[in-house]
């Protein structure tokens, strides 16, 4: 009765669906969301693999998420038991300096769901319930009929496509590179081809470069590890801006390569740890670089005011349909980027 089904991280590679104790109220602004759908991301296949530092076995993963209020705590003002609702993907207290700026990813209480080790544990969403802290702050109203794809894009994939376009500031005409088309790539492609500019999505992985050009984008496929300028004409050195959809030194290194002289660089694609970088011809070709952190939070707003633009590419952002026990062994294929993106049918809507 009083327990819930959950995906666990167990050990690298290891998922589990389990059986657990259905999470209670433990501070007067928690609420307990009853999850009805999830999404699996990009940044869940670090946690599989065992990449992330200390992560904790017996974390319930799950950043994406919407669900109904089942139960709030008596300091939430905003939400009611039965309201629908989308969870920004990590919390943060909305009251410091930070927050009160919008800058709620730069929040030093902020904490990712699904996610241990580099923060103290907060468990996610791929749950049939979760517990939301600062729940007035995390947790958005979703209109009645809308559709719970949007919701789970609004906690992650579309603040991170949003930032990074927003610190571009592209003026139509312009042309944008976006370098990786996993969700995060396809998705700030597709906003920007919606706002005018001219964009060009670069991808080594020919199933998902195929997936973006099926969604009427361009792409360029490029071989993996090799130099942009050897893999086609037209495509190192000429971009007015640049996106990093994949990460890491490659990632990155490729987006710069794109770039011409005076270009702008936003990094999105997650970084960790260190790496070389000739940083005297960045000056010497007055490179901007500059990094985004997808903020659900402060780009409430804007988020919502994409949403229309955003419901057109659903059928493009989720490949996948799943229910709750079919997702750790969904995790084996999208490790090996055979699969894109699941929605995870985790209960029915109350009628
Ligand atoms: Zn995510
Ligand atoms: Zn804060």
């Amino acid at each position: 009765m009083n327990t819930m089904r959950a995906v666990v991280w167990e050990g690298p590679q290891r998922l589990r669906l389990a059986t657990l104790p259905r999470p209670a109220l433990l501070e007067p602004d928690d609420a307990l969301l009853r999850v009805t759908h999830a999404s699996t991301c990009g940044t869940d296949l670090h946690i599989y693999r065992g990449a992330v530092p200390g992560f904790e076995p017996g974390t319930v993963i799950g950043h994406e998420f919407v669900g109904e209020v089942a139960a709030v705590g008596p300091a939430v003002k905003l939400l009611r038991p039965g309201l629908r609702a989308a969870c920004a993907d990590f919390i943060a207290c909305g009251a410091c300096a930070q927050c009160a700026a919008g800058r709620h990813a730069q929040c030093g209480e902020r904490r990712l769901f699904g996610f241990s080790g580099l923060q103290p544990r907060l468990d996610g969403g791929l749950a049939e319930y979760v517990r939301v802290p600062r729940a007035d702050v995390a947790l958005t109203p979703l209109a009645a009929g809308a559709d719970p794809r949007l919701g789970l894009l609004s906690g992650d994939v579309m603040p991170t496509a949003l930032g990074a376009l927003q610190r571009l500031a592209l003026a139509p005409g312009e042309r944008l590179a976006v370098v990786g088309a996993g969700p995060v790539g396809v998705l700030t492609a597709w906003l920007a081809a919606r706002r005018g500019v001219e964009v060009l999505l670069l991808e080594a992985n020919p199933a998902r470069a195929a997936r973006a050009l099926s969604g009427g984008l361009a792409v360029a496929e490029i071989a993996a590890g090799q130099p942009l300028s050897d893999a086609g004409p037209g495509l190192a050195g000429v971009f007015d801006a640049a996106v990093d959809a994949v990460g890491g030194e490659r990632g990155l290194k490729t987006a710069l390569a794109a770039l011409r002289p005076r270009g702008r660089l936003v990094g999105a694609g997650s970084q960790a740890g260190r790496f070389e970088l000739d940083w005297g011809a960045l000056m010497q070709r007055e490179i901007s670089l500059q990094f985004v952190i997808g903020d659900p939070i402060g780009l409430r707003g804007e988020v919502e005011a994409a949403m229309a633009d955003c419901a057109p590419a659903l059928e493009l952002m989720f490949s996948d349909r799943l229910r709750l026990d079919e997702v750790p062994d969904y995790f084996a294929a999208l490790c090996r980027r055979e699969r894109f993106k699941a929605l995870v049918e985790v209960a029915g809507e109350a009628a």
